[in-house]
């Protein structure tokens, strides 16, 4: 049976992208060894890692000032590294999620921390529009994508102090104006590659301005100095994220994925809405396009794990809710296409047909 991949993260990749990983794991560019057991200085491997960075450049038209880095450690090792290089007077937070918190935890580890806007009140369920930014702020930092609960900034914010975005689950979903950023960072496992890789794009100029002595691989500045290979980088997961940046590129880049994740998220929203039985958890003006979350309504209520079942039974994957919402969760990420999200539908339709 076939299965419709909807996994939160790690989560589904193009199928081209697979079988080209595969295949350079047994012979890379036809030199008889694996991409896996070259040195990463060698000329083969740096090729990998340069095209990998020029396609980030290409893809997300970064402009000069900024630089790409590929590190170990994922989104959550970020957490730490930006308090690290940037909070000196004070950092704000705005809080939507389990990632957002978990990003202020580490920073108070370093420094005062502001949360200036909160959607805990109503289990994260919206993002906060009427905040203010302070002026005195070393930066501000936002989760563009709240994948657990499913909601998303959709616009490229305004700041008055550098803008520091975890964009781990809708990063490369749409096209994005990186001069509005100091840094955005994530892991690749969401929409861009498999978990052992972390993206991190940054504006050089906003570096080595505190104080504090940092530790050499916390340090973004010393990464730069090394291309990304201060230490052994992974190399396999750079691998992977270059072949899938370059099948962005060729499915028609960041213009084209917009379209096509607004249209896949446009169908499912609709589904939902006009269902008698489940119901969308994130309010309709916050919803993600990347992260689908829906429940039972008040009544079907008891009739969720049957409905698991029944999807499951159908090929459908990955469509259990986080523990702190519940229900269930699409997870619609590029790679995914638009007839999984159909046979997703097809598959709540005729559950409701069945049992309502
Ligand atoms: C998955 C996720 C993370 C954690 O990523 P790691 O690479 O596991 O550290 C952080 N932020 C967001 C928004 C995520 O979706």
């Amino acid at each position: 049976m076939k299965k419709h991949n909807f996994s939160a993260g790690p989560s589904i990749l193009p199928r081209p992208v697979i079988e080209k990983t595969a295949a350079a794991v047994l012979d890379f560019n036809g030199i008889g060894l694996s991409v896996m057991e070259i040195s990463h200085r060698g000329k083969d491997f740096q090729a990998v890692m340069d095209e990998a960075v020029a396609l980030f450049r290409e893809i997300l038209d970064i402009p000069d000032g900024y630089e790409v880095l590929l590190l170990h450690g994922g989104a959550s090792m970020n957490f730490l590294m930006i308090p690290y290089n940037l909070l000196q007077n004070k950092a704000a937070y705005l809080e939507t999620g389990t990632w957002a918190k978990k990003a202020i935890k580490e920073a108070k580890k370093i420094g005062p921390v502001e949360v200036v806007g909160s959607s805990a009140d109503k289990n994260f369920s919206y993002i906060p529009r009427n905040y203010e930014i302070p002026a005195d702020a070393d930066y501000f930092h936002i989760t563009t994508n709240n994948t657990i609960f499913g909601t998303q900034i959709r616009e490229d914010l305004n700041s008055p102090v550098p803008l520091v975005a975890d964009m781990s689950s809708d990063f490369c979903s749409r096209p994005v104006d990186v001069s509005k950023y100091g840094i955005i960072y994530g892991g690749a496992q969401k929409n861009v590659g498999p978990a052992g890789v972390g993206f991190v794009i940054v504006r050089k100029d906003i570096l080595g301005k505190v104080e504090r002595d940092i530790p050499s691989m916390l340090d973004y500045r010393i990464h730069i100095e090394n291309g990304s290979m201060f230490n052994t980088p992974p190399c396999l997961p750079v691998y992977t994220v270059m072949e899938t940046l370059k099948w962005i590129r060729e499915t028609g880049g960041l213009v084209k994925m917009e379209e096509l994740n607004r249209a896949k998220a446009a169908m499912l929203y609709d589904a939902i809405d006009s269902s008698s039985m489940f119901a969308g958890t994130a309010e309709k003006d916050s919803r993600s396009v990347m992260n689908v979350c829906f429940v039972m309504q008040d009544k079907y209520k008891d009739l969720e794990a049957d409905f698991l079942q029944f999807a499951q039974s159908k090929g459908m994957v990955g469509i259990k809710g986080h523990r702190s919402v519940g229900g269930f969760r699409a997870s619609i990420y590029n790679a995914l296409p638009a007839e999984s999200v159909r046979a997703l539908i097809d598959v709540m339709q005729e559950f409701e047909e069945q049992k309502a």
